[in-house]
């Protein structure tokens, strides 16, 4: 979108131009049939009884509406509301609550914490194999961290600092590109047997790329799949090598966790791909990379067509 969106958008108060707006970013070409996919025969549909945004297929003789085959389509919050929250999603570096986002909408917490779900895998399905990383003169870093756990563990390891990555803390994996796009991951261990694949995946040609890593050690077992293996040993104190550092991908570990600290509190295991989704889908579609919240916004509302809705609002209402 050209146009850059605020909160007094009148996309996120008046149905018609919401309407209009999805329309655009669904539609980018002009409407076509979601049944037949006929694009010239399409009429729109008059009729006081249908209500504006509803067309015609001359070829199907089906009427449609641009919410169709979309996870909007089924849904009882109006569009301006989806788009609203979306944009507040979408906007805020942290990441907002399901309480917080129900506010700031005048909506109840579990339609909001249901929106924001389904926003979340807007952002998620429109990522895998997008685009591979790394690959010829890049450099990637790789690292791990731990997020979540119950109160009384989180506590417990703070005492003592061997118990970070314990009992009821959750792995995150993440791979990012230097100057480019990060992948996260939720594993139970770092082993090659998990790592290999994912690698194969996610790099555009490990062969091709460098890796950088911290001392750890269980990125030895991938080194042979990369051009250049770089390690700063963080145990005796080494944190920058030349060019030898992970400074990228834990700054990338200090956002996610602020938000997942500060934001969301307790991000239950089931969830958490999720929630991996919403940050990486910040972090790559970033301000310094030159997206605007609106093209950001319009991305994950892209990024929900084709997606309907596969769990009802009563799935556990819970962070
Ligand atoms: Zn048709």
């Amino acid at each position: 979108m050209a146009r850059d969106t605020d909160l007094t958008n009148p996309i996120f108060t008046d149905p018609d131009k919401a309407r209009e707006h999805f329309e655009a970013i669904r539609w980018p070409d002009g409407p076509y049939c979601p049944y037949c996919g006929v694009i010239d025969r399409i009429a729109p549909l008059g009729g006081k009884s249908m209500g504006p945004g509803w067309y015609h297929c001359k070829d199907c003789r089906r009427k449609f509406t641009a919410a169709v085959g979309t996870i909007y389509e089924r849904s009882h919050i109006p569009m301006t509301k989806w788009l609203l929250a979306t944009h507040l999603l979408c906007a805020s570096k942290k990441g907002m609550s399901a309480h917080q986002l129900g506010r700031m909408m005048g909506l109840p917490y579990k339609t909001a914490w249901f929106m924001a779900h389904r926003i979340r895998e807007s952002m998620r399905e429109m990522f895998p194999d997008a685009s591979p990383i790394g690959g010829e003169g890049k450099t990637v870093e790789a690292d791990e961290t731990y997020v979540g756990g119950k109160e009384k563990n989180r506590h417990r390891s703070k005492r003592n600092a061997k118990h970070i990555g314990g009992v009821g803390k959750e792995m995150v994996f993440s791979l990012v590109e230097r100057g480019g796009k990060v992948r996260s991951h939720h594993l139970t261990n770092i082993s090659a047997k998990n790592l290999r694949p994912l690698l194969n995946q996610q790099l555009a040609d490990a062969s091709k790329t460098n890796l950088m890593t911290d001392g750890e050690g269980q990125y030895r077992l991938v080194s042979d799949m990369f051009k250049k293996h770089e390690v700063v040993n963080h145990g005796i104190g080494e944190y920058v090598r030349g060019d030898a550092h992970t400074n990228t991908v834990e700054g990338y570990f200090s956002i996610l966790k602020r938000g997942i600290v500060g934001t969301y509190h307790h991000v239950s295991q089931q969830h958490l791909k999720r929630y991996l989704a919403e940050f990486d889908f910040r972090y790559n579609e970033r301000t310094a990379l030159e997206v605007t919240d609106a093209e950001r916004a319009a991305k994950v509302v892209f990024g929900a067509v084709g997606k309907r809705m596969t769990y009802r609002q009563t799935n556990g209402a819970h962070a």
